[in-house]
């Protein structure tokens, strides 16, 4: 294994790297840093955020830099501002021990006019978006004719965003004998032709396959009812108490729904999406690379800027229909060498995109069960001990108090005192899972499977039918916000019910129909499933009835109906 003292490096930039704690570059550095270096050619480079581009690159050129020259001396275009900011703190890291190298960001959505005072002494080093420097080039605010290296940093993103255009311009405006180092993670054929077009002789250097996942991502999938894909995603969350992650979802909608049900239900989350204002998007951005949010919920388009190491899950809220973009998503984790996991929750036909996204990454996806209620509880339970095992301790303090503390305790012993503090956390987890259903769906893969399934899970609904008629007591009582008014009648109702839960089993008794709303009784085995399914239902509101008004509801339809009832027989007889 090489070490960066291989590679070429100046004193001053070895020091640096020493300093920001590399202890080893990573596969890109090897290759990238000495040919940078010592070769005269242009690069292209295919290769993922998170696999050490920035100092692959980043690190040779400012060592190439005339230290003493205010001229922009190398140009880093991104894709977007995000990005920008992220290089040019990068780059400005990696020029700490020279004092004279200054590094400037400039991009869209920042008032222009500062950006332009920052620009009044020329920096040797300027990253910017394509769009931003081509108008900061026309207000004759920037001169490129000293640039000597130009980096193209995510090229295939940048064409996405439709920037060709300006990237062809800027590759025009470039001096000619100017060395180009391209990046991408996928090679589309716009950027084969423009490296054809605009770069020498280049070389081709590959870190890992075309468009592979990184080795050290795990795939998993989650087979649902798509019904229960919320109720899955809490469950996943919940059995992996550390996780620090990214949920993608399809849409806007989606988005903003997943989040504020999650935000809902107590968890650190927040939604990134495109009907933020970029104010609001940097707050959430900032509060997720800070671990103030321990989940984002977000869409494709609005994540792309968000550069954050050390994630532990990306969460597929369904399988993208593109396996690129399936790509791109679960390469956000896994990244610097570290172990990533990219879990998808599939339901219905989305399976059978399985294969494909298998055949593009080069690697299989791994399907697990939805963990059941005790094992979420066993899970958060361990973590809990983990933590308090790993918990800072202020003697000082603690001590001035221990003695009283102590002295109130005595009478509880080890195991019971271990039993109340723990509870103190963990009994909202087990009375949420306490009645928990399983959330796993079988896919059927033949028609033979499929039809003993169907047999079986007949089989099993007349036991569970066998089993309620059994039961006598145990029901709950839910009303619903919907009402003979609305035309209500018992079979709507079932429709309904059989619609929003995606199954036929939910056993319904005793509806009662008033005006604005309905009342009927279930068991109480079904009655959390049935709660979570409407949870997500705009239209309807459903809620578990309490003893007392149960009675009284229920008494007063009676009543109501007995008059009824007998209002009619008056007036046939009458
Ligand atoms: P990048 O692909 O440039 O976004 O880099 C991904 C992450 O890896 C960044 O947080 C870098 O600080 C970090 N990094 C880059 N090179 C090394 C290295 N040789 N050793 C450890 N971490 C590194």
């Amino acid at each position: 294994m090489k070490t960066f003292q291989d590679l070429g490096l100046s004193e001053k930039i070895l020091t640096t790297v020493a300093n920001l704690g590399y202890e080893a570059p990573m596969p890109i550095q090897e290759r990238v840093i000495p040919f940078i270096l010592s070769e005269e050619e242009d690069l292209v480079g295919l290769a993922q955020t998170g696999t050490g581009k920035t100092a692959a690159f980043g690190l040779p050129i400012i060592q190439l830099l005339d230290e003493r020259l205010h001229k922009i001396q190398a140009l880093v275009l991104a894709p977007t501002r995000e990005l920008c900011m992220q290089i040019a703190q990068d780059l400005t890291n990696y020029s700490q021990n020279m004092a004279n190298i200054k590094v400037v960001p400039v991009y869209g959505g920042e008032n222009i006019v500062n950006q332009i005072q920052r620009l009044n002494t020329p920096p040797q080093m300027l990253v910017a978006t394509p769009g931003r420097l081509i108008d900061l080039i026309e207000r004759g605010k920037i001169k490129l004719e000293d640039v000597r290296y130009l980096v193209l940093d995510e090229a295939d993103e940048m064409l996405n965003m439709g920037f060709e255009e300006d990237l062809k311009t800027i590759l025009k405006t470039v001096p000619e004998d100017r060395r180009t180092f391209l990046f991408s993670a996928t090679m589309p054929k716009t950027i084969v032709s423009i490296a054809e077009k605009y770069m020498k002789n280049y070389s081709e250097i590959m870190v890992g396959q075309r468009n592979a996942g990184a080795e050290n991502i795990e795939h998993l999938y989650y087979y649902i009812q798509p019904s229960n894909r919320y109720l899955a995603l809490k469950r996943i969350v919940d059995a992996n108490p550390d996780i620090y992650g990214i949920v993608f979802c399809r849409t806007r909608r989606e988005t903003k729904e997943v989040a504020d049900e999650l935000m809902k239900d107590g968890y650190d989350v927040d939604a990134l999406h495109g009907d933020l204002s970029q104010a609001q998007r940097d707050t959430v951005m900032n509060k997720f690379r800070l671990r103030n949010l321990q989940i984002l919920v977000a869409t494709d388009v609005a994540a792309r800027g968000l550069d954050v190491n050390n994630l532990t899950h990306v969460i597929n809220y369904g399988l993208p229909e593109d396996a690129e973009v399936y790509t791109h998503r679960s390469g956000r984790t896994g990244r610097a060498g570290k172990k990533g996991v990219s879990i998808s929750i599939v339901g219905g036909k989305e399976q059978n995109r399985i294969s494909e996204i298998e055949k593009k990454l080069g690697q299989p996806f791994k399907k697990e069960l939805i963990p059941t209620g005790p094992e979420v509880c066993k899970r958060q339970l361990f973590s809990m001990i983990n933590k308090m095992e790993h918990v800072e301790v202020n003697y000082d303090e603690i001590n001035l108090l221990l003695p009283q503390v102590i002295k109130k305790l005595e009478y509880l012993d080890k195991e019971e005192l271990i039993r109340r503090f723990v509870s103190l956390e963990f009994n909202r987890f087990l009375d949420y899972y306490k009645d928990a259903i399983d959330l796993n769906s079988k896919a059927p893969s033949s028609k033979r499977e499929y039809k003993e399934r169907n047999d079986n899970s007949d089989r099993q609904s007349n036991r569970g039918e066998q089993r309620r008629k059994n039961d006598k007591g145990n029901r709950v009582r839910i009303k619903m916000n919907f009402g003979s008014k609305q035309n209500a009648s018992p079979r709507a109702i079932l429709g309904i019910i059989n619609e929003v839960t995606n199954s036929n089993h939910i056993h319904v008794g005793d509806i009662e129909i008033t005006p604005k709303f309905t009342y009927f009784d279930l068991y109480a085995d079904q009655a959390d499933f049935l709660l979570q399914a409407f949870k997500n239902n705009s239209n309807f509101n459903l809620s578990i009835m309490t003893d007392e008004k149960r009675t009284n509801s229920s008494s007063s339809w009676v009543a109501r109906r007995n008059e009824k009832r007998d209002f009619a027989k008056k007036n046939k007889r009458g």
